[in-house]
């Protein structure tokens, strides 16, 4: 059994008493549920703020909730709310001395996140309970990614892609209909399958279709998945067409450095409260304090990061600008993961256009960031990662060119094919062009 717990806030009101002579100031109203393919939401309709933990067990799977000093609304019947399609089988709840315990019957072990959020109309106090399946295991082996070996254990890089917008918002719009949130869920697949091929890497896509995730959601999910970087993708529109090229961006300290910059970040703001749920207030006062703290390590390794993909990009795109531009894009805002937003093009430009919905050139784009952000991590892998070993070791890491043979390796490298076979788990001679190896010390 597992358990974790999360506490909310505490708001004390005047108590009052139910039949069983529990002291309740909290009522319960509703309980919905929302599904979408990587999470599900579950929203307590409360009276006021409630006092909560949030655990989970297993054998079954079930989390549970436990509301403090909480009622049922008299005529509130729990089995009348229907389950979800995928993750949530059904829902039950029971009084307990201290208040009401809500039991989520689960179809498969999940990760819960909770938060509290104010009233906002038409909605009142509302806990939220997002669950998400279990990352997959850490050595990648639940991540369908067979390129990743686990070498002592040691775990891989873990990059979180974001395509931009998605579902209910499209993003721009360029000519001939092409529409942003397409192009990007393109370019960040192959992103993802280029950088799941390297050994020591393993991706994770924020949204995998076309559905809408809210903008905090995004950095949040990348952080439950352990990314140490995260890479959010977008082919936006200015208002005049001539603005062409691609760009990279990191969060700006305040404001924005340009007025490109200040436009978009404007724009891919704009959604933060769809669907009655303003997430900017979410986690508000423990989000304030970790940025401060962290912030500046995160912003100046996300620069970093920023220029390297910047740089790869300059040889298969025109650049809009030589430098990591700095704008205030909420999904940006992570404190502890480095991040960066690629603007891989200008939708609004009838060449950026055309090109961007073509599938070689998404494919140059995707290989351009892919080796940006291998440049980085190769300088600055986390530690505990199977990169951050071999480079401790004194590694190479070496990608296969065409007409690359395992001896011919070996004996450029000083070393003997046997070994090079056991540190890649090896079985024959056989490489493909493009896999990377590893290349033993000494
Ligand atoms: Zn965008």
């Amino acid at each position: 059994m597992k358990w974790s717990t999360t506490a909310s806030l505490i708001l004390l009101l005047g108590c009052w008493s139910v039949a069983d002579g529990r002291s309740v100031n909290v009522q319960l109203e509703d309980v919905r549920v929302h599904e979408s393919p990587d999470h599900t939401r579950v929203v307590f309709d409360t009276t006021a703020a409630v006092n909560y933990e949030l655990f989970t067990l297993s054998n079954p799977d079930r989390v549970v909730i436990d509301l403090s000093n909480t009622a049922l609304r008299p005529d509130f019947d729990l089995a009348t709310v229907p389950p979800g399609r995928k993750r949530v089988k059904g829902v039950r709840a029971s009084a307990r001395s201290s208040g009401y315990r809500v039991v989520l019957d689960v179809a498969m072990p999940v990760r819960p996140k909770g938060f509290a959020l104010k009233p906002q109309s038409p909605y009142g106090h509302r806990l939220v309970v997002d669950l998400f399946s279990e990352a997959p295991a850490a050595d990648g082996s639940a991540g369908g990614s067979p390129a990743v070996v686990p070498r002592d254990e040691k775990r891989p890089i873990v990059v979180a892609i974001d395509a931009g917008h998605g579902g209910k918002d499209p993003g721009a719009v360029g000519p001939n209909r092409v529409r942003e949130k397409t192009v990007v869920l393109s370019i960040a697949r192959k992103l993802a399958a280029k950088l799941d091929a390297v050994r020591g890497y393993r991706t994770v896509l924020i949204r995998d279709g076309d559905y809408y995730v809210p903008l905090r959601d995004r950095n949040v999910k990348a952080r439950n998945l352990g990314a140490d970087l995260f890479i959010s993708i977008h082919a936006d529109a200015f208002k005049s067409p001539e603005v062409a090229g691609a760009s990279v961006f990191t969060l700006s300290d305040r404001g924005a450095s340009s007025e490109t910059a200040r436009w978009l970040a404007q724009r891919e703001n704009s959604y933060e409260s769809i669907g009655g749920i303003s997430l900017t207030e979410h986690d508000e006062l423990v989000a304030k304090v970790l940025w401060d703290i962290s912030m500046d390590a995160s912003r100046s390794a996300s620069i970093t990061a920023g220029e390297r993909v910047l740089d790869a990009l300059g040889s298969v795109a025109k650049l809009h600008k030589n430098r990591v531009e700095q704008a205030g894009f909420l999904v940006l805002k992570s404190p502890d993961v480095p991040s960066i937003l690629v603007e891989t093009g200008f939708i609004s430009n009838p060449r950026d256009a055309r090109r961007l919905n073509t599938s070689d050139y998404q494919d140059r784009i995707a290989s351009a960031v892919a080796e940006g952000v291998r440049t980085y991590m190769e300088a600055y892998a986390p530690p505990g990662t199977l990169i951050a070993w071999e480079r401790e070791r004194g590694e190479v890491r070496y990608t296969i060119e065409r007409g690359d043979t395992l001896s011919e390796i070996a004996a450029r490298y000083g070393t003997s094919t046997r070994r090079i076979r056991e540190a890649n788990d090896l079985r024959g001679d056989s490489i493909r062009i493009g896999q990377t190896i590893t290349i033993p010390a000494g």
